[in-house]
């Protein structure tokens, strides 16, 4: 089997490579500039010898069709876009284009080939919003309260437009935050790790956040790699929701952090008003039950022990 990653060099990307080369696929892997880039990730994880790299932007239909016809993929996991929430606001136009003319791009190509292609789109929960609380299912309409969350929100439609219009095999998984020492430094999970172990150090700096009453739930992201490969093995394709089922706030991060190092977060902890999003997201609430039944997938991995795990991983810096 051949698969064929479009943004590999992310967290996602880096962990499903390892996950389908362990189960004999021909890896590619696409990156805006394959040989420029540092692929850190993919290093870290010691595979990337063994990754097909392909220089492919996804707004530019030519190298998408380019990428396809070279990589000969089976399924193609369509994982690459702008994905900060925060750097959203700030670059909506980005954003919005990355995910949904790459996504087209990428529906079109897979239309025009001969071949059958099986596609897994990256959804995400953002595109609920505010669900006041109740757990979101597949059947959860969206109400995007982000340019990220519209911009998913867009691109799983298209998914759904295409899988009814032209009977492609394409699934969107909506998948809840996932961690893991692989995620960007931007992330706020990591910068909370980053910073709670270098003032564990002594480096005596305060660690800066917005809203800690946000409650999200947050997955262990190897785990959640195997949920994607599962959707595309099933009969028939679908939408899933991949989560712990389980929604903790920002100070329960924190404070589970500082305490894992012997600290006690108030002392190390201020909030600022400038990292306030204009709107945000109070809370995020799963309900995974689908998955659990139709894909047998069930995440294992809890919080605290995903936190212990960054807190003892290599950080890559980008
Ligand atoms: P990353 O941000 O780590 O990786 C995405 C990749 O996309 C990057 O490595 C980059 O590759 C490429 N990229 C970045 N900006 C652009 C752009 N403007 N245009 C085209 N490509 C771009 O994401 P993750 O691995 O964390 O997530 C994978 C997917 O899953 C994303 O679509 C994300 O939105 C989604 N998701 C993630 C969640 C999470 O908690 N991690 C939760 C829900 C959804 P390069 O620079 O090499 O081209």
């Amino acid at each position: 089997m051949k698969a064929l990653i479009i943004g590999i060099s992310g967290q996602d990307g880096s962990y499903l490579a390892d996950l389908l080369l362990k189960k004999g696929y021909d890896v590619f892997g696409t990156s805006r500039d394959a040989q420029g880039g540092s692929f850190r990730r993919l290093t870290y994880l010691g595979i990337k010898k063994e990754i097909q790299l392909i220089s492919m932007d996804p707004e530019d239909f030519r190298s998408v069709l380019v990428a396809i016809k070279k990589s000969k993929p089976d399924e193609i996991y369509f994982l690459a876009g702008q994905s900060s929430v925060g750097l959203s606001f700030e670059q909506p136009a980005e954003t919005i284009q990355s995910f949904t003319i790459g996504i087209l791009n990428v529906l079109e190509a897979v239309k025009m080939e001969p071949r059958d292609i099986r596609v897994y789109h990256a959804g995400s929960s953002e595109a609920f919003g505010d669900t006041e609380g109740a757990a979101a299912n597949e059947k959860t309409p969206f109400q995007p309260r982000s340019p990220y969350a519209l911009a998913k929100a867009s691109s799983t439609w298209l998914v759904n437009n295409y899988r009814e219009a032209y009977d492609l095999f394409a699934c969107t998984g909506i998948l809840f935050n996932h961690e893991s020492p692989l995620r960007p430094a931007r992330f706020v999970t990591q910068k909370i790790i980053q910073t709670a172990k270098r003032i564990a150090n002594g480096s005596g700096e305060k660690l800066v956040l917005g809203r800690l009453d946000v409650s999200r739930d947050w997955g262990w992201a190897p785990e959640y790699v195997e949920a994607m490969w599962r959707m595309l093995q099933q009969e028939k394709p679908d939408d899933y929701i991949i989560a712990t089922g389980k929604t903790q706030s920002l100070e329960d991060f924190v404070s589970k952090t500082f305490e894992l190092l012997g600290l006690d977060w108030q002392n190390h902890v201020v909030q600022s008003p400038d990292l306030m999003r204009p709107t945000d997201l109070s809370i995020s609430k799963a309900d995974p039950q689908k998955a659990k039944i139709a894909l047998n997938w069930e995440a294992q991995i809890g919080l605290e022990r995903l936190i212990k795990m960054m807190l003892e991983g290599e950080f890559l810096n980008s």
